[in-house]
């Protein structure tokens, strides 16, 4: 793995519980109720994602709690709040949020087999940087030779994964429309990987 620091969101009884309904309300494979084994996962798909914040200490404050607050348009959808793996700061230092095999609330349809990447800033004030690529770039091919990953993705791109077999919603009308981390991130990420030969959505 590329140079990271350990910088864990508390994993409560209450992040399992939230984390096992949530998954009963929207995969369609069985859920067990075992949060032993429904917060466990084999990663297979790197989501990659903006804060849109300025700081990575705001995002992992924003992250740690078990429970989501405000977020209107995702309420309705459960109550477990949303948060990522790694978060990837302005300098392209590295935190790891979460191990990589939990199941974390960062992408519709694919929490459960999804690695998610938080990429501190994206808003015009603070556009992602060229240090953020290379960090991105370094942890997906770590995380490319560790697991059978099949599929790197933007968040904006999510819509376009809806036939992939990995994806799994039971509502058809929880959907959300994302602009991160931007296309041209996207193409500088993926210039840098290329040889990995990872999927990307149809
Ligand atoms: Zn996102």
């Amino acid at each position: 793995m590329p140079p990271l620091v350990e910088h864990l969101l508390p994993w409560t009884a209450e992040r399992d519980a939230l984390t096992v309904a949530y998954l009963r309300a929207h995969r369609t494979a069985p859920v067990t109720g075992d949060p032993a084994v429904d917060t466990h996962m084999v990663p297979r798909a790197i989501v990659l994602h903006w804060t849109a914040g300025p700081t990575a200490s705001s995002a992992w404050s924003t992250f740690a709690p078990a429970r989501l607050s405000g977020r209107a348009e995702l309420q309705g959808a459960g109550a477990l709040n949303v948060g990522a793996h790694y978060l990837v700061d302005q300098d392209g230092s590295i935190q790891r949020l979460v191990p990589d095999d939990r199941v974390v609330r960062h992408c519709i349809g694919l929490n459960h087999v999804a690695i998610g990447i938080e990429n501190v800033g994206g808003a015009a004030a603070h556009p992602l940087t060229d240090a953020q690529v290379a960090a991105d770039v370094a942890l997906i091919r770590a995380l490319a030779a560790r697991y059978p990953i099949e599929v790197l993705l933007g968040h904006l791109e999510l819509r376009r994964m809806e036939s992939s077999p990995l994806f799994e919603e039971r509502d058809p009308n929880y959907r959300t429309s994302k602009p991160d981390p931007g296309a041209d991130f996207m193409m500088k990420v993926r210039a840098g990987v290329v040889d990995l030969g990872l999927g990307a959505p149809g």
